[in-house]
């Protein structure tokens, strides 16, 4: 296994509310100061721009940083621009409510800090899309927050999940979404929930081939356009049929979780010591699970209907399968088969 990039992650903020099909599932924050990462982070970048791995970074749980944070981050993005970095691109999930004037004042900072576009993630409307995401009123922000930064001049992204539940509320999200502000790089697609942290337990609001085959075209088009996957949305035994032809060994990144446990060994080793380190407990997380073949041979259903947004999501219901047959513990969180 060769790795040429290095994804570091670090959850530095509370999301303001509980989504019930959160990917990530339970969350533990790093507890760290913001300074502390930055000056992590400086040191990996400056590293990369040497010859180093590639180097991405995410902070999250939520886009929600406070000002010291901002500045931190936004000194790393001067220093070291590239396509994805944290302030560029805005989640609106996780975020605490605001009044108009509060939403105008922050996305004015938030502008001057860089960003270019707001995106939300949208599981109906109203009272539908407030249960799934555990907070009343966060329908009403999200769309308000939309239409205010598109006025803004930020580019407007929307994703729409798709699910049993959300089905009779989509053409009216969508008549909405018709009404913000359009941009250029405006996007907007639709999936169902991923099968990954909370939303593993949700298969009963996974819809089925008949049910995607009989959606209005509109909506067929917006689930063809995920760009997360650039194949559209599949069922297990079309997944199945396409992994047929996936290479064998597809190209992996080591993924480096920062926390308060381990940022003073990372200050201290040199970067060989901790990539090195790194690859050998990714290689051995592998070794200690099936190859996605495998797992496909297992516990694939080749006549399974489900929908899928991605077949990584399919990974992880196998994987889930093979390890209630076989429990053991590795390290899941250095491998693909989680979202973080
Ligand atoms: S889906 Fe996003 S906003 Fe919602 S709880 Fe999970 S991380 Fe937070």
């Amino acid at each position: 296994m060769a790795f040429s990039s290095l994804h570091i992650h670090c959850k530095l903020v509370a999301c303001a509310h509980a989504c019930r099909y959160c990917s990530m599932g339970k969350k533990t924050l790093s507890a760290l100061e913001p300074e502390r990462l930055h000056a992590l982070l400086a040191r990996f970048l400056e590293w990369e721009a040497q010859g180093g791995l590639r180097i991405g970074y995410v902070v999250n749980y939520t886009d929600n940083f406070d000002r010291r944070t901002l500045e931190l981050l936004h000194d790393l993005a001067r220093r070291f621009p590239r396509t994805y970095e944290p302030l560029r691109r805005m989640s609106l999930g996780g975020q605490p409510l605001r009044t108009d004037q509060e939403l105008k004042t922050w996305l004015a900072e938030r502008r001057a800090f860089g960003c270019i576009s707001a995106h939300g993630s949208l599981a109906g409307t109203g009272p539908v899309h407030d249960h799934w995401n555990g907070q009343k009123g966060n329908f009403d922000l999200i769309l308000r927050t939309l239409r205010m930064a598109g006025e803004m001049g930020f580019a407007l992204g929307a994703r729409l999940f798709v699910a049993r539940s959300t089905l009779t509320t989509l053409k009216d999200l969508n008549d909405l979404l018709d009404t913000l502000p359009m941009h250029p790089g405006n996007w907007r697609y639709a999936m169902p929930f991923f099968y990954a942290g909370w939303a593993a337990q949700l298969e009963e609001e996974r819809i089925d081939e008949a049910v995607r085959d009989s959606l209005p075209d509109w909506l067929l088009a917006l689930m063809g356009a995920c760009i997360s996957t650039g194949e559209g949305c599949r069922s297990e035994r079309e997944w199945i049929e396409l992994l047929r032809m996936a290479p064998d060994t597809p190209e992996r990144g080591l993924v480096l979780n920062v926390n308060a446990q381990n940022i003073a060994m990372l200050e201290q080793k040199c970067f060989e010591e901790i990539v090195s380190d790194l690859a050998v407990r990714t290689q051995a997380a592998y070794a200690a699970i099936p190859s996605a073949a495998e797992l496909c041979e297992r516990y694939g259903d080749r006549s399974g209907t489900k929908v899928y947004g991605l077949a990584r999501c399919l990974e992880m219901k196998w994987l889930d399968r093979h390890l209630a047959d076989h429990p053991m513990p590795f390290e899941r969180a250095l491998t693909h088969l989680t979202l973080s």
